[in-house]
């Protein structure tokens, strides 16, 4: 996919935020610190765009990245941050999960994890809800540059068989560091949200 345009369009706190124009989105999960705004901004070619180090405990905010004028990168408030409250915690879940009950245009769902370690237990559970909902996934496991190649395989094996990985779920490992993987991930979102 080549990027010509991409936009930053609002932090959503609920639906009647939402956009109207119908187009496919692509939600994007994984815990605080992840590298998640890294992966939108090697995605779309610009440095800045999705804000690195984004506020961990800001559990409402949906932010919309509006790409080409053809798709949404939706990005999930990062999960996992000890200092949130179980209060802050249930408002997060509920809004991801009315997101993910509800919204028609979504079409799949990233899930970003760290290839240098096994999943955490929150990330276990974010598959496992995501499977719950039927939601189409990509496991993407980013930061593949801070390990030797050697170890690509075995780190991907870990992470498959921790998180029992369904074969009908996609898998791309990634770097926001070197590009690794970027083709290959927009490839698959292309044809997910048939452009
Ligand atoms: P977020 O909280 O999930 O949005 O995480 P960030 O995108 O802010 O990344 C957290 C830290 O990891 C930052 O210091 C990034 O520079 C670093 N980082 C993110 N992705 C990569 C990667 O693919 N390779 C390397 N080496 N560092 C990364």
């Amino acid at each position: 996919m080549k990027v010509t345009q991409a936009e930053f369009v609002i932090s959503a706190v609920g639906p009647d935020q939402y956009p109207e124009d119908a187009l496919p989105e692509i939600g994007l999960a994984g815990r605080s610190n992840v590298g998640k705004s890294s992966l939108i901004n090697r995605m779309i070619n610009r440095k800045n765009l999705a804000r690195t180090s984004s506020t961990p405990g800001k559990t409402q905010h949906l932010n919309y990245y509006r790409i080409n004028e053809e798709l949404y990168f939706v990005d999930f408030p990062g999960y996992g941050y000890a200092k949130v409250s179980k209060t802050q915690r249930q408002v997060w879940g509920k809004m991801i999960e009315k997101y993910l009950l509800e919204r028609e245009p979504l079409k799949l769902v990233l899930l970003i994890v760290d290839l240098r370690h096994p999943p955490t237990k929150d990330d276990e559970m974010m598959y496992d809800w995501l499977k719950h909902y039927d939601i189409p996934i990509c496991v993407v496991a980013t930061k593949a540059d801070k390990i030797p190649k050697s170890r690509w395989q075995k780190h991907v094996k870990q992470m498959k068989e921790c998180l029992a990985l369904r074969k009908t779920d996609a898998f791309v490992m990634y770097s926001s560091e070197t590009g690794l993987g970027k083709e290959e991930l927009w490839a698959h979102i292309e044809s997910i949200a048939g452009l």
